[in-house]
């Protein structure tokens, strides 16, 4: 596994996700928590900022227009640039199966809107400490 790379001692997370009430949620959580935290609206400028900041975490939505958050999963895993990056799903839906296309994507987590918030954090912080969750 990639040493964790750290920005002032802080844990850095890219969130993607195009609606804006969930993206501001999930920002201000992890600020809170002491991450320091980028955001993309876009799968394309998620990936762009991925291979530019190499983030430790990336949160991405799943639905989302245009480039959806599994294709760009696997653009990032396929990519030995972005490989490494751990990635968890955000996904409003529920659905049998849905669990799997994300694993099978590459996510390395899974996440179901709406948040709660006790569940998120630990998620999160399961994931970065063991890049499984
Ligand atoms: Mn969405």
């Amino acid at each position: 596994m990639a040493t964790t790379m750290k920005e002032n001692g802080k844990e850095r997370v890219l969130v993607v996700e195009d609606n804006p009430s969930n993206l501001k949620l999930v920002v201000f959580l992890l600020e809170k928590e002491g991450f320091l935290v980028k955001q993309a609206t876009d799968a394309q400028h998620g990936i762009q900022i991925s291979k530019e900041w190499k983030p430790d975490l990336i949160l991405m939505d799943i639905q989302m227009p245009g480039m959806d958050g599994l294709t760009a999963t696997r653009l990032l895993k396929d990519n030995p640039e972005t490989a490494e990056i751990r990635i968890v799903a955000l996904t409003a839906l529920a659905m049998p199966g849905d669990r799997e296309r994300a694993s099978a994507a590459g996510c390395d987590g899974y996440i179901t809107k709406p948040i709660h918030y006790q569940e998120f954090l630990e998620t999160v912080k399961r994931v970065l400490a063991s890049g499984n969750a």
